[in-house]
């Protein structure tokens, strides 16, 4: 039998979001946490991941951090939503797909449409189509809007540009040297789009054949996957993991600029002040690789997808102005992404509190 039952969340001093449920079936081995952190500019449009959690504790706390960066998200990308995120607890290799998946979308529906989920870490457009039969409030599903990959690349490729621009006057890459962590689905594209600007690549990852394979198409330099932080070149692009801006790593950099679509890119915030010490460009990633969630628009607004790809190409725009906002007030611009997030989500709060009144 789902169980279903909202954490109190109100007033309480521990978080900032609005709801957070949690949702299980023993029978079937179902265990979720749903994490609605803002619908002020929208409902709440965020992934399910599933994930073996150590602990249920883990689990929520990766929901509700998930959860807010949405929000910060679809507020940079000039989206109509707010954030939320699900994380189910399980082994991947193991669940019951059928049985669980179902019992998510029951879970999803019960939320009554302030929370849209889609695909994310572990889970696959067939699991959105088993939802489909149990709620409404689910994207990326089979044959819609299609691989977000080759969109969330040309934002980041958009990110490198504003990036270069601001550092250097000139958005041109033409003979700039990019070091680019990862040749997967976005990797791969990335590096395209930067050998047709011009750009001379240094790449990795950690599957070194596919690395050499994307390094012959594109007439570009492998590099040893522990090597990349070493690269001599003036764009970093890290396109794997979460993390790779840290205590090792950073002391090794002598790149001006970081910008790629990895999520979660500094280890922790205070990377971010070590980057601005150290006097490395950085392009908040939420912002860089913003482009997955815009392509969802497709699908959960009709956009077309030249107004989808309008969207991503501003991604430029935005970037110079947290830049410029950084420079202006002196704090990173990682702070003055969220600071223009923060500053959106209040004036739709304020525009909806009038409209109340
Ligand atoms: P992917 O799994 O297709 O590619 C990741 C690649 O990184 C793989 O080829 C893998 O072998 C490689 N890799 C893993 N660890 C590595 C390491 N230590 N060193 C070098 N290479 C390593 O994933 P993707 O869809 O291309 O996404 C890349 C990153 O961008 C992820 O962090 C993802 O969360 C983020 N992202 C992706 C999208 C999207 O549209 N796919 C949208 C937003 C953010």
């Amino acid at each position: 039998m789902l169980k279903i039952y909202s954490e109190e969340t109100g007033g309480s001093a521990a978080h900032d979001h609005e709801r957070i449920v949690h949702a299980e079936d023993v029978e079937c081995g179902y265990r979720a946490i749903i994490a609605v952190h803002s619908t002020a500019l929208g409902p709440a449009l965020g992934g399910t991941r599933l994930w073996n959690y150590a602990s249920l504790e883990d689990a929520r706390t990766d929901a509700l951090r998930l959860a807010r960066g949405m929000t910060y998200k679809n507020a940079l990308a000039g989206l109509p939503f707010g954030g939320g995120k699900s994380v189910l607890v399980g082994d991947a290799r193991e669940i019951d797909r059928e049985r669980v998946f179902r019992a998510h979308g029951r879970a999803v529906e019960s939320l009554g449409g302030s929370y849209i989920t889609a695909e994310d870490v572990n889970t696959s457009p067939a699991d959105m189509e088993i939802m489909l039969r149990e709620t409404r409030y689910v994207a990326g599903l089979i044959g819609r809007s299609g691989d977000p990959s080759p969109v969330t690349a040309r934002g980041v490729f958009r990110a490198i540009q504003a990036s270069a621009k601001y550092r250097w006057g000139s958005d041109s890459l033409a003979g700039r040297a990019v070091a680019l962590q990862g040749c997967g689905h976005v990797g791969h594209h990335l590096a395209r789009e930067l050998a047709a600007a011009g750009a001379r690549l240094l790449i990795t990852d950690v599957d070194e054949a596919k690395a050499r394979r994307v390094a012959g198409e594109l007439g570009a330099r492998y590099v040893e996957p522990a090597e990349i932080y070493d690269a001599p070149a003036e764009v970093f692009a890290p396109c794997a993991l979460g993390g790779v801006v840290n205590d090792e790593t950073l002391p090794r950099f002598k790149f001006e600029i970081v910008a790629g679509a990895a999520n979660n890119q500094l280890l922790e915030a205070r990377h971010g002040d070590a980057l601005q010490a150290r006097g490395v460009t950085y392009a908040p990633d939420y912002v860089a690789n913003a482009g997955g969630v815009i392509n969802g628009t497709i699908e959960l607004l009709g956009w077309t997808p030249e107004r989808a790809r309008a969207k991503v190409e501003a991604i430029y725009d935005t970037l110079l102005e947290i830049f410029r906002a950084a420079a202006a007030t002196g704090i990173t611009p990682a702070r003055a992404a969220d600071e223009l997030a923060e500053a959106r989500i209040e004036a739709a709060r304020g525009a909806r509190t009038s409209a109340t009144d």
